[in-house]
């Protein structure tokens, strides 16, 4: 029979237990079920598929926010802000991290229990570190499924914390509906986010640690504005707007909040938040179906036994690489001995 992957998912009682805990608003059942989600576990891996699958007709309905910046920029002493704000809002909040230091270091962004202390201890929030193993893409995957099982348990706002360091700007652009950039009021810091061309994917800047300095602070402001208008906005709806904040003295947080909620109501209006969560939705599918050939190919017999011998070929120019690889990639496609000798 051919493979449908909307058929109904049959779980097994445990699985049917975290589930229906998930969406009574389980806290317990959504840590478990994370806690499936990022096991490496073959069996594992197979039954969180399951109870993802089986959670999806009840997610989509909160707002995925991402908070990126470098370290010591105040992400977390602004999201606890941010997030005390919201909850006195009537909000819900879930705050997930990607780290992809925390696979070299062992260490977590929100690993450390002293950062948003008064966050930690509101019922309304749920707040979970970024899985420690595995590389950005495995790591954000992991999250991307995480946000979902924590949109089937009722939380209204996503929070995906990342800092600010090689890929995981792009990685967690592409999950969420806004990403936006905490950034220091000094130069330097603006020109390096500009250089890395992480200022065309922000939706939003908020300039923190504006109290310390605040004419430096509007200088940086108007640095920052002048530079989001050289490029083409990514939406002829939305300029990025830039404000100036500060998590610590709590100014600015409903600022903030204000031009997430136009930010979704401009882009609701024009059919593009809704265009721009198929298009992730693809992506990722595109970017599982990416890495499972690759696994496939690696681990298929016949590449296993000919990638040592082409791969010395190709080093010492017996063999062109372009040659090396169609010879190795044949071997998925008919299974057939092709060889390139
Ligand atoms: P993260 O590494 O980006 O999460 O940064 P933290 O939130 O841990 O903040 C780093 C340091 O900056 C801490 O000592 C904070 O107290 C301080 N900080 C954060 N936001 C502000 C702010 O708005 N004003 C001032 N003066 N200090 C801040």
């Amino acid at each position: 029979m051919e493979a449908n992957a909307s058929s109904p998912i049959e779980l097994d009682a445990v699985d049917r237990q975290l589930v229906d805990g998930v969406l009574a608003k389980q806290r317990r059942a959504l840590a478990k079920t994370i806690t499936l989600v990022e096991s490496t576990r073959v069996d594992h891996l197979r039954r969180a598929q399951k109870v993802i699958g089986a959670l999806l007709p009840h997610t989509g309905n909160a707002i995925r926010v991402g908070i990126s910046g470098v370290p010591g920029a105040g992400k977390s002493t602004f999201i606890e802000a941010l997030g005390n704000y919201l909850i006195d809002q009537g909000h819900h909040l879930a705050v997930l991290a990607v780290d992809p230091s925390s696979s070299v270091s062992g260490g977590s962004i929100l690993g450390d229990k002293t950062r948003m202390e008064s966050l930690c201890q509101r019922i309304e929030a749920f707040i979970r570190p970024s899985p420690t193993a595995g590389s950005l893409g495995g790591v954000a995957a992991k999250t991307r499924e995480a946000m979902l099982a924590c949109e089937a348990a009722g939380y209204d706002v996503i929070l995906v914390e990342t800092v600010g360091v090689g890929q995981s700007e792009t990685t967690v652009a592409g999950m969420v509906d806004i990403f936006t950039l905490v950034q220091l009021p000094n130069a330097g810091d603006d020109l390096q986010a500009i250089k890395k061309g992480i200022v065309e994917i922000a939706d939003l800047v908020a300039i923190n640690k504006s109290d310390i300095d605040p004419k430096a602070a509007a200088v940086a402001r108007a640095q920052w504005k002048q530079a989001l208008h050289m490029l083409r906005p990514a939406s002829p709806n939305w300029r990025p707007p830039v404000i100036n904040i500060s998590a610590f003295k709590k100014e600015g947080i409903a600022e903030f909040w204000n031009e997430i909620e136009l930010y979704r109501k401009v882009t609701t209006g024009s059919g593009e938040f809704e265009a721009k969560r198929k298009k992730q939705a693809l992506d990722w599918m595109w970017s599982l179906i990416e890495t499972g050939l690759h696994t496939l190919f690696k681990n298929h017999p016949q590449v296993h036994t000919a990638l040592p011998r082409l791969t010395q070929q190709v080093a010492t120019g017996q063999t062109t690489p372009n040659a090396a690889a169609q010879c190795l990639l044949a071997y998925l496609e008919t299974g057939a001995v092709a060889d390139v000798a």
